[in-house]
């Protein structure tokens, strides 16, 4: 169901999802504006008489833009992501501009932190680049089994609880911590509260929402508390982790392995091609070099599957919103 001929304008759309979105547009009879820059005041005439905006997770939304589309008629933002930390939120329901998200299957997520998990037990990053000189020696590749060890899982919410079905496979304990536990989460975990989880778990996973409690939660005085050797993986958010506490746990042994699918600073060095530039944001290329740190670029929601559903959530939020739908994944 949609209003034909409904104005929407797509900011920063990518090569990848150009396909779908004009499918869909097609679908949905959507009058579609497509601007492949991101939203910035440049930019804010593509969405000249739109009723509705659809952005990217590189879109930075402040309150001066949110005024600028509003002033131009439009009523509808949504996210083609998850997370909404990109977005004045706050300003945005001051002014009555609504906000959704976008709710695609957690597997994309989860499947590729399963990987990292892995990666990181079995020192994948070494062998591989060992390799490509011809060191095909076993010395400093012995690898630890999933199965023997305790994972703790921060944030169960669709992602988390997905990660932890997976990892249910493994034989491995699962434990986890949220705020608000699920039923159906306790068949295959353990709730325990944050500081356990700290100290029991082998291997840590964040699954959480940038929030400004949950900004810098990985820093120093937890990493103190956790295991030596732990693995830390962050397919989430980059600001969920102190990168100088990341880089002083590494130097001292206490974290074994970093899997960050997400860093601090990351805008703007992301899903970008930097050969010939120079990059700010030295930490993030210091703690790159570890031989037991990987980083890769915020790719973990990266399948066709999450992409078409990516897009099909950021149109058709708009239309549903538009048409005085209820919309589950509206920021009330
Ligand atoms: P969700 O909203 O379904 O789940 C988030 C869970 O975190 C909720 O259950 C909530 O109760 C819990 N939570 C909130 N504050 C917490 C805290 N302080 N401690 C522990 N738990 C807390 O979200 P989701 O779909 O599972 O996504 C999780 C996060 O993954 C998103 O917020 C986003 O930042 C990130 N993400 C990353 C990628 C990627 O490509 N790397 C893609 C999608 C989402």
């Amino acid at each position: 169901m949609s209003i034909p001929g409904l104005k929407i304008c797509a900011f920063g759309v990518r090569d990848d999802e150009l396909e779908a979105l004009k499918t869909l547009g097609r679908e949905l009879e959507l009058d579609l504006v497509i601007c492949q820059k991101e939203p910035a005041m440049e930019t804010v005439s593509y969405a000249e008489g739109c009723v509705g905006v659809t952005i990217s997770g590189l879109s930075m939304i402040d309150a001066e833009l949110l005024d600028a589309y509003k002033n131009m008629g439009v009523r509808y933002l949504t996210t083609r992501t998850k997370g909404v930390n990109h977005i004045d939120v706050e300003y945005a329901r001051k002014i009555g501009l609504r906000v959704a998200y976008a709710s695609y299957p957690p597997s994309s997520v989860a499947e590729f932190t399963i990987m990292m998990i892995l990666m990181s037990l079995r020192n994948y990053k070494q062998s591989i680049w060992r390799g490509q000189v011809n060191d095909f020696a076993l010395s400093g590749l012995l690898g630890t089994e999933l199965g023997e060890l305790t994972v703790g899982v921060v944030g169960t919410g669709q992602i988390g609880f997905q990660v932890i079905k997976y990892l249910s496979g493994f034989g491995c304990r699962i434990i986890a911590y949220d705020p608000y536990e699920k039923e159906e989460v306790k068949n295959y975990a353990e709730y325990v509260d944050m500081d356990t989880l700290y100290r029991e778990s082998h291997v840590i996973t964040l699954h959480i929402p940038l929030l400004p409690e949950t900004r810098h939660m990985i820093r120093t005085e937890s990493i103190g508390v956790m295991k030596t050797g732990v693995v830390l993986v962050n397919c989430a958010r980059g600001e969920l982790a102190d990168t100088e506490a990341l880089i002083q746990g590494i130097e001292s042994g206490k974290i074994g392995a970093l899997a960050l699918d997400t860093i601090e600073g990351e805008s703007g060095i992301i899903h970008g091609d930097h050969r010939i530039d120079i990059l700010p944001n030295r930490s993030l290329f210091y703690l790159r070099q570890f031989r037991n740190v990987i980083m890769t670029p915020h790719m973990a929601f990266f399948t066709a599957t999450a992409v078409n559903s990516m897009v099909r959530c950021g149109l058709a939020g708009i239309c549903a919103m538009a048409e005085g739908r209820e919309l589950r994944e509206e920021i009330k």
